[in-house]
């Protein structure tokens, strides 16, 4: 079998579980409903106690203590998604992502045209 069929490692995971987390967060309806808002908030509360890493999830259940997703909006929840990853990011040493970039790197594409088929 190729390496690709096996087990994901914890990066990989991260990796594809954020392209999930932004994509839903970039479709995420511009007006949504106060059951699609509290769903939402409930969905990322049972995420953070079934995400498949134990001490990140462990971190994601404190750090959601003081940080309630914002779900008002499509775009308030896109922004809260990117502070949430950029706090990861903190914590891992990586560069902090430039949250006004986010439509283009989840949404539309960059304007350069490089995502366009
Ligand atoms: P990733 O961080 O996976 O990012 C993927 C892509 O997202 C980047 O290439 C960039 O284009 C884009 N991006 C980066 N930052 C942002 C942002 N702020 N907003 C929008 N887009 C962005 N790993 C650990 O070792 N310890 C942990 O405690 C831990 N906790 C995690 C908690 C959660 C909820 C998730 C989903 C993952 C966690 N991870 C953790 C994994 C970690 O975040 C990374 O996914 C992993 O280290 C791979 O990193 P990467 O450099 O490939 O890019």
């Amino acid at each position: 079998p190729q390496r690709s069929d096996c087990p994901v490692d914890k990066d990989e995971l991260g990796r594809n579980t954020w392209s999930f987390l932004h994509t839903m967060a970039a479709t995420y309806p511009e007006k949504p409903s106060v059951e699609q808002q509290s769903d939402m908030r409930s969905f990322v509360h049972l995420f953070s106690k079934f995400y498949p890493c134990v001490h990140c999830a462990k971190d994601l259940q404190e750090e959601l203590k003081t940080n309630v997703p914002d779900t008002s909006s499509q775009s308030s929840f896109a922004q809260w998604m990117c502070r949430m990853h950029n706090t990861v990011n903190k914590k891992l040493g990586k560069p902090l992502f430039d949250c006004r970039k986010v439509d283009e790197r989840w949404k539309t594409g960059w304007k350069d045209g490089s995502c366009d088929v």
